[in-house]
Formats: C-alpha cells, sequence, structure tokens
C-alpha cells in the first residue's frame, strides 16, 4: 500500500501505465475498489491487502473505458461493477482499434486469459453503500464521455477520474469545455469544505485543499492557453 487517507481508503499506484492509480475503500468487512490494476502482480496485491484486513470485494467501480483502469477487474468475477452506462459501447470500440493490442503490449508483458470486461451493472442510482461509508457517483466527462468520479463525503475525498494527475498536464481526450466545467465542479466541493483530498487516476494523491486548488488552477491555466492557441 502507498498511501493511506483517513482510515478507509487505501492508495496503490501501478508501475506501469504512468503510474496508474488503484484504489480500495474498506469499512466493517466490506470493500469496493476504484479501477484495480494493472500487472498481474499488483492486482494480487490489492486482492491480498483486502483479504488481511477482512475485506470482501463486493463493488468495483470503473472510472472510464480506457483499458488500465477496465481490464483487471475481472479478478473479482462475483463483485457488481458500477459504471456510466456508456463504458461498455466505448471498451468495444477501444478493443476493435487496430492499435489496442499495441496499447496493451506497452504496458502488459502478458495480459492473463481470464482477464476481460464482465457485464456492468445498470446504474440505478448514484449512492453507495460501503459498510457504514456513504458514497456519491458523479459525472466527470472531459477526458473521457463516460468519466465517473467517486466523492465519500464522510472522508472528504474524490476519485477524480483521469482529471488533476500531479504528473501529467490535463488530457482533454474528448471535450475540452466538458473539462473545464468539470474542473469548476471539483473547485466547488473543495471551495465548500465537501472535499479535501483527490485521488487522480494516475501519479499520487493530492493530500488537503491547498494542493488540489494548486493543480485545479495549474490545469485550468493550460486548458485556457489551449484555447487561445488552438
Ligand atoms: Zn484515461
Amino acid at each position: 500500500m502507498a498511501w493511506e487517507i483517513g482510515t478507509s481508503v487505501f492508495v496503490f499506484a501501478s508501475a506501469v501505465a504512468d503510474s496508474m492509480i488503484s484504489s480500495a475503500v474498506l469499512s466493517e468487512g466490506h470493500a469496493l475498489l476504484v479501477d484495480p490494476g494493472v500487472l498481474e502482480s499488483e492486482v494480487e496485491r490489492i486482492a491480498s491487502f483486502v483479504e488481511a484486513r477482512g475485506a470482501a470485494v463486493e463493488t468495483i467501480v470503473l472510472t472510464h473505458h480506457h483499458w488500465d483502469h477496465v481490464l483487471a477487474s475481472s479478478r473479482w468475477p462475483s463483485a457488481r461493477r458500477l459504471a456510466h452506462p456508456k463504458l461498455e459501447p466505448l471498451v468495444l470500440e477501444q478493443q476493435a482499434n487496430p492499435q489496442y493490442e499495441a496499447m496493451l503490449r506497452s504496458s502488459l508483458p502478458q495480459v492473463p486469459a481470464q482477464w476481460r470486461l464482465l457485464p456492468i451493472e445498470p446504474l440505478a442510482s448514484r449512492s453507495i453503500r460501503i459498510g457504514v461509508l456513504d458514497g456519491t457517483l458523479l459525472e466527470l466527462p472531459g477526458h473521457a464521455p463516460d468519466a465517473l468520479g467517486l466523492l465519500l463525503p464522510s472522508e472528504r475525498v474524490l476519485f477524480s477520474t483521469d482529471m488533476l494527475d500531479p504528473n501529467e498536464w490535463p488530457l482533454p481526450d474528448h471535450d475540452r469545455e466538458l473539462y473545464l466545467q468539470s474542473l469548476a465542479r471539483i473547485e466547488a466541493l473543495v471551495q465548500s469544505g465537501q472535499v479535501e483530498h483527490v485521488v487522480p487516476g494516475h501519479g499520487w494523491p493530492l493530500l488537503g485543499k491547498h494542493a488540489v486548488l494548486t493543480q485545479i488552477a495549474r490545469d485550468r491555466s493550460y486548458l485556457q492557453e489551449q484555447s487561445l492557441t488552438g
């Protein structure tokens, strides 16, 4: 385990895929994972960590369709998978891309044969319960059309999908305007005190209001400059 936020949130960074981040939220023997991956050894490490804490993986949140975030979730076949309704068609589209195999091979020398995307549960509600913790799913489009964040109000933690990566400039692959709106949405959550820590999709967690607001300001100026020049 690389970072612990409060008593319930545990964050792991992969050695590949630009330090893709996986997280475990544990409460009273219940576990929720966010984007478990990337290497088989890393996935097993997360599985052992959760087991050693006496918890069972019941729910997996997939924050968007990019392969590094979704591929390993079949390690827990009986868990329910939650994601944006657009995720499944986008995964199929990604797999049909002639570059798909090369993309995988760049980080994963061998993809375990049993790894594949298992069915996603239709999103009946934005609310999730993990033991005694409540979570809320929120749409954060911009990097991807299916980008979905997870807010844990009691922990003041937001899993921000592939936004606010401290190691990278923002990647508004889908839509720059929507990306700016999603940034504003996160900023409002921080300003109102609902979010204090952000766990992005790559890199490392932003701990504390100052770190999060600094990153938001940096990413916003970058995107605004891009709008002026692009
Ligand atoms: Zn991504």
